[in-house]
């Protein structure tokens, strides 16, 4: 057997052993195998790449976005290259399967192509003669140093929300991916290293609270992008935000689908088993509560259920396995306690997942579908995020009593309706307080050129990542006012 790898940080431009006290092991969730284990990196290692993001500044920002998104382009292509690799690596921390995490570095790799269009999406504007002979024009420059920390279930899409737009942009960049999660960006970082970006551009520091708090307290990181649960969201925005850093955090879901009686049954019901239990129900834009209206209850019920029974639960990297586990036994163990909680509030356990036996793989961290029906919409169940594969199931009469259940929850992430009517859908998609809305669609994902965020605790901040919300993001506007008296000019 291997020894276990203890993961380096990279940090201007070289790979170095962290001088952390702490550890952890780095666990595959399908069957409990040590991994590696990840430095719980401190404030002076988070020091070290801060300084030298902020020292490869200078020559990056001076560096022409033409020239910078030629590094984006190798990086696309690396990316291509390792694809298969990569997603693995994904599959085999993470737990998802390996269709879905490939689903995720296709995303992240959108995200570096959209990026590649920065000598477009940064220009300014300008105006001649604001007043005789003088012009006004608004410029964007690059904010300095800026940082990503990221979350467990996305670990090759999530920092690529941010990072392409912040190095095309010209910032340099400091990634803390979740401690849980780390292989895939050492392996991302290893491409950053064949294309030849300028030493310090990129930094890779492992850790968790130590090192979290280091970057949001440091004086030369100017922006940071959060993505992860709410109470830890609220922390770093106010954190951060009092120590005049730019921050976007994005927080926790509990997203609700609207099944109406006129739904399409059969494809409702395939799109919303999908939200609901793939990637094991931790997608921040699964869906928790399906919320049937009127004569959508019985026939949905009945649908979800048959479909939940039939999930293959297994190791994400057999082809045939269409859920994995979730990420750790403490998760496995809390997801279990909240669906025992749901049934001593007097819900009825239709689809019941929680340990089941899967062949080979006893040590997993395997949860089965699972459903709770008649979930009483004040409960506590209906408004904790229990980030499993477990639908709590509502019914109600009116779309309008939907519309209301779901505007009066303390997230915002997303809301979607299944229906064949085209006014149901647009009062649905003006009204539903939600960052992401889908009409007939279960994980209402935008696509990289498009922003990406929530609303109310789904979101703190107010430019969102991805697209030109990211370039805006990472970019200071500086407005520029020139008076050339036209009498200058006669002299030539
Ligand atoms: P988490 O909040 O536990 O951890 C996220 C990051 O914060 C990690 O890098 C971790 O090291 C750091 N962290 C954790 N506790 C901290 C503390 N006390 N102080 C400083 N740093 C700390 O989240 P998670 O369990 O990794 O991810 C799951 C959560 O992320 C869910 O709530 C999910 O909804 C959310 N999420 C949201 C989105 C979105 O776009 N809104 C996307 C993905 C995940």
């Amino acid at each position: 057997m291997n020894p276990i790898h203890t993961l380096p940080n990279y940090i201007n431009g070289q790979w170095c052993a962290s001088s952390a006290r702490e550890h952890l092991d780095v666990i595959n969730p399908a069957t409990a195998e040590v991994l590696a284990r990840v430095p719980l990196s401190t404030a002076n290692e988070v020091n070290q790449a801060a300084q030298a993001a902020s020292e490869a500044f200078t020559n990056w920002r001076r560096t022409p976005p033409t020239e910078r998104v030629q590094y984006l382009f190798k990086l696309k292509n690396l990316l291509e290259e390792h694809f298969e690799d990569l997603a693995r690596t994904i599959t085999t921390e993470c737990g998802k399967t390996l269709a879905e995490s490939k689903g995720e570095m296709r995303r992240a790799i959108e995200n570096v192509e959209v990026a590649c269009g920065i000598p477009i999406m940064m220009q300014g504007t300008n105006l001649e003669d604001v007043a005789r002979g003088i012009d006004e024009m608004m410029i964007r420059q690059p904010l300095g140093v800026a940082a990503v920390i990221g979350p467990f279930n996305f670990p090759g899409m999530i920092p690529f929300w941010f990072l392409p737009y912040a190095l095309a942009c010209g910032n340099t960049y400091i990634v803390k991916p979740s401690e849980k999660v780390p292989l895939t960006m050492q392996k991302v970082f290893e491409l950053f290293e064949k294309t030849g970006l300028p030493k310090g551009v990129v930094n890779l520091v492992n850790g968790a609270k130590e090192a979290v708090d280091a970057i949001l307290d440091h004086p030369k990181i100017r922006a940071i992008s959060f993505v992860g649960s709410t109470p830890v969201a609220k922390y770093i925005y106010s954190r951060a935000a009092t120590n005049g850093k730019r921050v976007q955090c994005q927080g926790g879901a509990k997203n609700p689908l609207i099944v109406l009686p006129d739904a399409d049954m059969e494809m409702t019901t395939r799109i919303a088993a999908d939200s609901a239990f793939g990637c094991a129900g931790q997608r921040c834009l699964a869906a928790s509560l399906a919320v049937t209206v009127g004569k959508a209850g019985e026939t949905f019920t009945e649908a979800i259920a048959e479909t939940a029974k039939k999930r293959i639960v297994g190791n994400g990297l057999d082809p045939d396995v269409e859920m994995g586990p979730v990420i750790t036994a403490q998760s496995k163990a809390r997801i279990e306690q909240l669906v025992q909680q749901g049934a001593d509030e007097g819900a009825k356990l239709l689809v019941d997942g929680r340990s089941p036996k899967i062949s080979g793989y006893e040590q997993g961290y395997f949860i089965q579908p699972t459903i709770l029906q008649n979930v009483e919409p004040t409960g506590e169940i209906a408004r904790t995020e229990i980030f499993g594969p477990v639908l709590s199931l509502i019914h109600l009469n009116t779309i309008e009593e939907a519309i209301a259940l779901i505007n009066s929850g303390q997230y915002g992430n997303m809301a979607c309706l299944f229906t064949t009517s085209g006014a149901a859908a647009r009062k649905f998609r003006y009204e539903a307080e939600a960052g992401n809305i889908g009409i007939n669609i279960g994980v209402a994902a935008p696509m990289a050129f498009f922003p990406f965020s929530g609303w109310k605790e789904s979101f703190f901040g107010d430019l969102h990542g991805q697209s030109n919300h990211a370039v805006e993001f990472f970019t200071q506007t500086k407005v520029v006012v020139e008076r050339w008296p036209s009498e200058w000019s006669r002299q030539f």
